[in-house]
């Protein structure tokens, strides 16, 4: 351990939280305000009109004071009754979480297994469907990007099996690794219930999560008895912001309107196109003979790599 404090400024190299950029920093670092005040209503109206473009979704989004955990929380209680089969499919320990919490609140979890390294299986995924003509299951659980073994599920793939099996379950992705990283499209996917959360690809600190919800999505949510309080989409779709209860955390909402703007200055399409370049970079990295260490691997490897490469969209 050193015995002196380090100078400057650490960098943090780590999925979540991720290094919050200087402006969103500088964001944030203002006094309280009312969250009622006209003022701060303006600048929640920007963010919550941001986080929907980012999610590239017209339709409802609730908004949590909570890490990632309390917007999956949300996903499973807003949406199903007690006894109710879900399916989740097996990514690594944030999709083993997901399913944990599921079996908390007292719903039947199946899993599709998974070879950790490869991803979901298609094919057994169209087979569990298929074999379940009674439609016990109610949602199937998807992690977008799986931050423990780095492994990411087609969602565009998977929506398409579900549709060809014409299986009725909500379709849940967890994007709270992926937004802001990966391509993403809500609406297009026709995804039930998005979970994502601040401190990742949002550049934000923890603390704040939300989940964006389709139609068919509020409408599951009208019958589904498993108990909730904090987190019900009802009684938030009541209060002035249609969102939160309680305190809304102002300060971060500052933070989240600069991370938008980051992110829309530099374009949705670009900031995926970096991240795909990087990751890119680390793969081959990771896969070369090195002679003189990682690091300098990896910097041949990015230099190997055109500024711009095409974002990989696997064929339907
Ligand atoms: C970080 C993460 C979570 C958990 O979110 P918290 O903010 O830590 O509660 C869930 N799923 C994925 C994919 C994550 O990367």
């Amino acid at each position: 351990m050193p015995t002196t404090k380090p100078r400057g400024r650490q960098f943090f190299a780590n999925p979540g939280p991720t290094n919050i950029p200087d402006s969103v920093l500088r964001a944030m670092d203002r006094p309280s305000i009312d969250f009622n005040d006209p003022d701060f209503q303006e600048v929640y109206d920007e963010a919550f009109a941001g986080v929907k473009r980012v999610l590239r979704t017209s339709r409802h989004l609730f908004m949590y004071n909570a890490s990632g955990h309390g917007a999956w929380e949300a996903s499973l209680t807003n949406l199903l009754s007690p006894g109710d089969t879900i399916l989740v499919l097996e990514t690594g320990f944030f999709s083993d979480q997901w399913g944990e919490m599921a079996i908390g609140h007292g719903l039947t979890v199946r899993t599709l297994e998974a070879d950790r390294r490869m991803g979901a299986d298609l094919a057994a995924l169209r087979t569990a469907l298929a074999a379940d003509a009674a439609g016990e299951i109610k949602a199937i659980c998807a992690v977008h990007n799986e931050t423990a073994t780095g492994m990411m599920l087609p969602v565009d793939q998977i929506r398409a099996v579900i549709d060809a099996t014409g299986h009725k379950a909500l379709f849940l992705v967890d994007t709270i690794s992926s937004l802001g990283s990966l391509d993403f499209r809500m609406d297009e996917w026709k995804i039930d219930c998005v979970v994502g959360g601040s401190q990742k690809g949002l550049m934000l600190p923890t603390g704040m999560s939300f989940t964006g919800v389709s139609d068919k999505g509020m409408e599951a949510h009208a019958g589904a008895r498993l108990k909730r309080h904090y987190f019900d989409w009802t009684m938030m779709a009541k209060r002035p912001q249609k969102s939160f209860i309680g305190t809304l955390p102002v300060n971060l909402f500052y933070g989240l309107r600069e991370s938008i703007r980051l992110l829309e200055d530099e374009g949705l399409d670009n900031v995926v196109a970096r991240h795909t370049r990087l990751a890119e970079a680390t793969r081959r990295a990771a896969a070369a003979p090195s002679t003189s260490g990682l690091a300098t691997t990896g910097r041949n490897c990015i230099a190997s790599i055109p500024p711009v490469i095409p974002i990989v969209s696997p064929p339907s």
